[in-house]
């Protein structure tokens, strides 16, 4: 968000009023207590349409190995300090019952804030969160509106029903159903007469997930009407994509920044965070609908953003509009975040083994690729090739100097408080639940996602753990070790990723078909303790296109780039932490040389030890080594790489050979790179 947006936020403010309206309202349903248990898995209702799998009780999965420790990482950084440090979530957030900031903040802090407390079972972050979750289920307005009384949009109060599912799902606390029933019965007698608008309007989708959530556990037949009404006051996200117009990087011009404040339809249909968020929006509906096509949207969507705004790191270029593909453009935080957010969700909805490959991409690349080591700073937009960080008005369409900047709240606050929920809901997800709507009698276990884990689930009665030990993505093998309490024929299935052609599997030592890559393969069996099922994915580095045919070098989930040297300067100090700008200490300007065919099997692969930092520059796990020239006509202006030449490219520099490393441990890096005619 931007300058123009704050000033609109205030204008807001000041214009709206507590909603005080009398409203009667109908008594809470009653409630089957198994159906409100924090505990059970619980599946779409009639007359839902089925998921392919469904999420699993958070308190589920356990993250281990390296993923725990960027948790904890994340806990001893901003997340876990953040109230100490910024007065927006401090003490007197309007969300603590104060007279600070009363919008979005809060709730995107503990969007993040309550999935990392308790997957990491941390009291002390625990109870920074139960502040939050109290004064909220302690203060709902007798007709039924919750949060600061100080505004009544509603848009942050979608971010705070997130928050909350989360929380009941974690601590089963029996408030917290009855609040969003009586909010939920206000709403919907609400939005005939005060309708979603501008953020509200093209996030609905994101508050279609809570009253399905609720509906799912209290079978309310209102809550079918709210979804219906929702998705008719919101914005239509799939005619967007169904005949996509926004192909060009846009422009301030183009979307009247200047009128409206930045929230006219048209830059809110190109905003970036909108389109993050709206990703999943076909399958949410779908659920109501029972469209296909709804189903379907999701693929579509990708397909248009990778087409006209796709970069190398997975994500597509908004800064903070839709900016076209030249990877100098920037993403947003907070777009990677709730990219994520919506690919894991759009994953369950659909089965759609490909939304779990970009899932991995964002998750291994372009998050951390935004944050310091240490978790304590980072950027508002990344780029690709990101060859300088400092305070310059390029290449952004709508972000201000500071964008690219590490800090405490570059360009603007709203990543600062939202990104938190990136790694803990990537943790939550990496398992789900296969099986049918009406019974558990197929019922299975899915793995979405590979990163080192634990599950401890209940399948018909039998309590199930599978613990999972891997160096992904940084290695190939996963090892499964499945024990049920008592032997049990389920199936397990496990995403075979595109790119993992060749990837073999084994139950007991005993090789199983060969999966196809792009699938789930599935394996039902009589699962008793002790058997160990053993994955191993081919690793070898491969080249993928981009802009003006440049190419990226991708081995498993990781993007890999030239680190540019870094020589770090602070900015100033921010309280707790710090803003840095970064400047290139080395040159840049390569143009790899790949084998005939464009093929990239004389690149050399060297693995050391996964570090206490998993992804950092110092202890990189995986190293490239391919053959380069320089390019002196290409250069940076402003603090930005000019345009990539368009490949092939001849030099007459001198063959050298340089080192790639994960996207995400180089923070000033090359990550597209112009080819060398062969
Ligand atoms: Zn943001």
């Amino acid at each position: 968000m931007s300058q123009r947006s704050r000033t609109t936020r205030r204008r807001f403010l000041q214009q709206s009023s507590l909603a005080g309206l009398a409203c009667a309202l109908p008594s809470p349903v009653l409630l089957a207590s198994t159906s409100v248990s924090g505990h059970a898995v619980v599946k779409n209702r009639a007359p839902l349409a089925p998921s392919a799998f469904y999420p699993l009780p958070l308190t589920h999965i356990r993250p281990t190995g390296w993923l725990r420790r960027q948790l904890v990482i994340q806990a001893n950084g901003l997340t876990g300090h953040l109230d100490e440090t910024w007065p927006d979530v401090g003490q007197n957030s309007g969300w603590l019952g104060g007279t600070g900031e009363s919008w979005e903040r809060g709730p995107y802090y503990l969007d993040g804030l309550i999935p990392l407390a308790w997957l990491l079972d941390d009291a002390r972050l625990k109870a920074k969160a139960q502040k939050y979750v109290d004064w909220i289920l302690t203060h709902q307005a007798a007709n039924g509106m919750i949060g600061p009384a100080s505004n009544d949009d509603w848009w942050p109060r979608i971010v705070a029903l997130k928050a909350l599912t989360q929380y009941q799902e974690f601590t089963g606390d029996p408030r917290v159903v009855p609040l969003m029933d009586r909010y939920f019965r206000y709403q919907l007698a609400e939005l005939p007469k005060r309708p979603l608008r501008d953020w509200g309007k093209f996030r609905w989708q994101d508050e279609l997930l809570s009253v399905i959530w609720l509906y799912n556990r209290t079978g309310a037949a209102y809550l079918l009407d709210l979804a219906r009404l929702l998705h008719q006051q919101g914005y239509d996200w799939t005619a967007q994509y169904a005949n996509f117009q926004y192909k060009e990087k846009i422009t301030a011009e183009f979307i009247k920044l200047n009128e409206g404040g930045g929230l006219k339809d048209l830059a809110l249909a190109t905003h970036g965070v909108n389109n993050g968020q709206a990703i999943k929006t076909g399958p949410v509906w779908s659920l109501v609908s029972g469209s296909d096509t709804d189903r379907k949207a999701t693929a579509q969507m990708i397909a248009e953003l990778d087409r006209y705004h796709g970069l190398p790191n997975g994500m597509f270029s908004c800064d903070e509009h839709l900016s076209g593909r030249d990877p100098s453009q920037g993403s947003e935080l907070c777009t990677v975040v709730e990219y994520m957010f919506s690919l894991a969700r759009a994953l369950a909805i659909t089965g759609d083994p490909a939304l779990g490959d970009r899932l991995e991409k964002l998750a291994y690349n372009a998050l951390p690729g935004t944050l310091t080591d240490d978790m304590w700073a980072h950027q508002y937009n990344q780029e690709p090739n990101q060859v300088e960080c400092s305070l310059h008005h390029k290449p952004w369409v709508s972000d201000g100097p500071e964008s690219n900047l590490f800090g405490l709240e570059p360009n603007f606050g709203c990543c600062t408080a939202n990104y938190h929920q990136g790694w803990p809901k990537f943790a939550g997800s990496l398992f789900l639940l296969s099986g049918g709507q009406d019974s558990d009698a197929n019922d299975g276990i899915v793995a979405a996602a590979y990163a080192p884990c634990e599950l401890r689930t209940t399948l018909r009665g039998t309590s199930v753990h599978i613990l999972e030990e891997t160096e992904y993505p940084f290695r190939g093998k996963v090892l499964l070790a499945v024990s049920p309490a008592a032997p049990l024929e389920f199936p397990l299935q496990f995403r075979i990723p595109a790119w993992a052609a060749g990837a073999t599997i084994a139950v007991n030592g005993r090789s199983e078909p060969q999966p196809a890559a792009g699938s789930f393969a599935r394996i039902q069996r009589t699962w008793k303790s002790g058997d160990r099922v053993e994955i191993e994915f081919p690793m070898q580095p491969r080249v993928s296109s981009w802009f003006n045919d440049s190419v990226a070098i991708e081995r498993g989930p990781l993007v890999f780039s030239y680190g540019i040297g870094e020589s770090w300067v602070k900015l100033r100090e921010r309280g707790m932490t710090a803003d840095w700008q970064v400047y290139p200490s080395t040159p840049w300007n390569y143009a790899v040389q790949l084998d005939s065919g464009g093929m990239a099997s004389s690149i050399a692969v060297s693995e050391s030890e996964v570090g206490a930092v998993p992804f950092s520059r110092k202890t990189t796990p995986v190293q490239l080594r391919v053959k380069a020239r320089k390019i002196p006509a290409w250069r940076a202006e402003d603090g930005v790489a000019n345009s990539l030449p368009q490949s092939p490219v001849a030099s007459n520099e001198v063959e050298e050979e340089i080192t790639l490393v994960p996207y995400a441990t180089a923070k000033l890096r090359i990550t597209a790179f112009p080819v060398l005619k062969s």
